[in-house]
């Protein structure tokens, strides 16, 4: 047979030559520039945590085999693991704990512009803390959920209370081996300790620690943030949105909202359907306005409102280079420094926001939550200043783009499957169960230039996934790239194999669902716990048929999250490998050995359809363990059992 053609993202290839026809660098230009890269910075066995290195461990045995202070290459590789993942959750926890305080600004009223909007799952969340909604008006709730929330940081004493969600197994397991995690801002200032030199030098201790802090993040920074902004903005639902370079228009006004925080582009996107600037917008020649996001900014708000993406991060150039963007509006995290030079050769400005996030050369006008109506109809203002300066000649948006459905979170996936009045996971592990489905995969991520160009490793990993009847939930950027590629429609169900389509059919979902940003993580989080609270499939997460992966990792978070969900039990695969391979005692611990204590395991360094394998390996040995892999039906828990399981 055949081999299958594959997938080849022709607009990129054609933009990124025209680029370069005209000069303009890249990020694969400058990614060319870096090779070869640093062997000890890819291994993992380059130190710089002291002034008496740095310090190179030679990676095939022989001298150096240690730094100056002695630490071996187990120390070096798992320290600098330990840091990735303190990176991530930074980042993660930081964008939370913004979230939490803007609930207590727009509950104290000191917030004009933002309202509690999902009075449901503020009483939900507020049931988890241990606060009793009864008698109180819900500004009143909401200052005393996100007062807790962010308490959740920085508390003294105890643990994340967000982990009193995960199955009860789940916590006796973290409870066993230590790695509960505490308050966030502890657990990242204890990795930054012990990894400091002459501190902790056990490989397997630093890695522990490693994981109760990335689970700080999972269960803590990066929950609290999903909870909270869906209060703030409203809890996602299947919308219609449209993603690819095609939805910029070449005669309206192009904002690109690029970033992390749906704090600001909810703003942006507000402002820009103010009448007010819409006419000021036709005065200038313009005929409307346009908000279009880029990474997980795109996601935040293609996930509440549909509103149109341009694409995931490595297109912020391209979307640059089209001459059509006015204004590229930037908060934190994934924004390439690049992007300014760039602009600066068309009419493109270059806003930063956030006081965390300023980049040298382009325009700051910093955002803060009071006056954030009025800020945002600023930063549209600038957009439509820069519209006439377009050189119209240079405008080359290509026509590609792709309808898309978005917006399952976990409470959405639970109605589509039983309904209003008897929204559950039943259906599906039912359907998991008797087989029609094999498992679920979570596909999540970043895109990245050490993919080379063209290549859509993502589109080949999910279709063979979905054809061997595993459905896929995805995040981030990999949601993105399957977005624009006609992924997250109903009609994509024919791509599916038998049972999964069949399923698909009779709910009307597509086979890949799009769960959210970067954050919303934590919703499969969530997901995996109501699988396994609906009963039939174990007790705990990693007795569950499902698995992660995450094809072009490039950001630290994204370790953080693929060790939050190992250490959460979950089967989580990487392709390009970690930097990790100077220690074969951390590759053997993170590979194999953490299964015995975790229930989850990595794999990097894997192909597609390799990846694609491994998973489905993986999910039908937990199917094999659940006694689910010969056809029949199963029994399903009784209410009484499905109680027992609840902590
Ligand atoms: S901590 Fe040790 S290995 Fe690291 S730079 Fe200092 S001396 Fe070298
Ligand atoms: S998925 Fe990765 S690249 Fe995309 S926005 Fe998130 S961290 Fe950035």
């Amino acid at each position: 047979m055949a081999e299958e053609k594959k997938p080849s993202d022709s607009m990129s290839l054609a933009m990124l030559e025209d680029m370069a026809s005209c000069g303009l660098e890249t990020t694969w230009d400058r990614y060319e520039k870096q090779l070869p890269m640093c062997g000890f910075g890819k291994s993992g066995l380059c130190c710089r945590h002291c002034n008496m290195g740095p310090c190179q461990v030679n990676p095939f045995g022989g001298e150096p085999k240690t730094g100056v202070c002695g630490a071996d290459a187990d120390t070096i590789v798992a320290r600098g693991f330990v840091r990735v993942i303190a990176g991530g959750t930074s980042a993660h926890s930081d964008h939370g704990r913004a979230v939490c305080e803007l609930v207590i600004a727009t509950a104290k009223g000191e917030a004009p512009g933002y309202e509690i909007k999902d009075t449901k799952k503020l009483n939900a969340i507020a049931q988890t803390m241990g606060i009793d909604p009864s008698g109180k008006s819900k500004e009143d709730l909401a200052l005393a959920v996100g007062e807790m929330a962010l308490a959740e940081f920085g508390k003294p004493h105890g643990h994340q209370i967000m982990t009193t969600r995960a199955p009860k197994a789940r916590q006796e397991i973290w409870k066993k081996l230590g790695i509960l995690p505490r308050s966030i801002d502890r657990e990242v200032v204890e990795a930054m300790h012990r990894t400091s030199m002459g501190v902790d030098q056990d490989y397997h201790s630093l890695l522990l620690h490693g994981q109760r802090m990335s689970l700080a993040d999972g269960w803590g920074g990066s929950m609290l943030g999903t909870e909270l902004q869906d209060i703030l903005f409203g809890t996602p639902k299947p919308v219609l949105g449209e993603i690819n370079l095609g939805v910029l228009k070449a005669d309206k006004v192009n904002v690109i909202v690029h970033g992390h925080e749906p704090i600001l582009s909810e703003m942006v996107a507000l402002a820009s359907q103010d009448p007010e600037l819409l006419k000021e917008a036709e005065a200038v020649g313009a005929k409307g306005i346009v908000v279009a996001g880029i990474c997980c900014t795109a996601n935040e708000l293609l996930i509440r409102h549909g509103i149109p993406v341009a694409g995931h991060m490595k297109m912020q150039e391209l979307a640059i280079a089209t001459g059509a963007v006015d204004a590229m509006v930037v908060d934190v995290q994934c924004i390439m420094q690049g992007d300014v030079a760039l602009a600066a050769k068309f009419h493109t400005r270059c806003i930063t926001t956030s006081p965390k996030a300023r980049i040298r050369g382009a325009q700051h006008i910093e955002f803060e939550e009071h006056h954030a109506l009025d800020t945002a109809r600023k930063i549209v203002r600038e957009a439509i200043a820069a519209f006439p300066k377009r050189d119209q000649a240079r405008v080359k948006i290509p026509q590609d783009s792709s309808a898309a459905i978005a917006g399952f979170s976990h409470e959405a996936i639970k109605y589509m499957l039983g309904g209003s009045f008897r929204a559950s996971y039943r259906p599906l592990n039912e359907n998991i169960i008797n087989g029609r489905i094999r498992g679920v995969a979570g596909v999540v991520g970043c895109t990245q230039p050490k993919i080379a160009k063209g290549e859509q490793p993502y589109l080949e990993l999910v279709k063979e996934l979905i054809s061997n009847d595993v459905l896929v939930v995805e995040t981030g950027c990999a949601a993105l790239e399957c977005g624009r590629s006609g992924f997250l429609l109903p009609e994509f169900q024919e791509a599916a194999g038998p049972g999964l389509r069949e399923v698909c059919e009779t709910v009307g979902m597509p086979p890949v669902l799009h769960a959210g940003s970067c954050v919303d993580n934590s919703r499969i989080l969530i997901a995996c716990t109501e699988m396994v609270h609906e009963g039939g499939l174990g007790d705990d997460i990693s007795s569950l048929p499902v698995a992660g992966a995450c094809f072009e990792w490039m950001h630290e978070k994204a370790i953080a999250i693929g060790q939050y969900f190992v250490s959460s039990g979950v089967f989580t695969a990487f392709g390009i490998t970690l930097p990790v391979y100077g220690s074969p005692n951390v590759v053997k611990y993170l590979t194999q050995e953490i299964e015995g204590e975790t229930g989850g395991k990595w794999a990097f360094g894997l192909t597609a359809s390799g990846m694609a394998a491994a998973m489905i390996d993986h999910i039908n040995a937990k199917r094999a363990a659940l006694g689910i892999d010969k056809p029949g039906e199963r029994v399903l828990y009784d209410m009484e059992a499905r109680r027992q399981l609840r902590f």
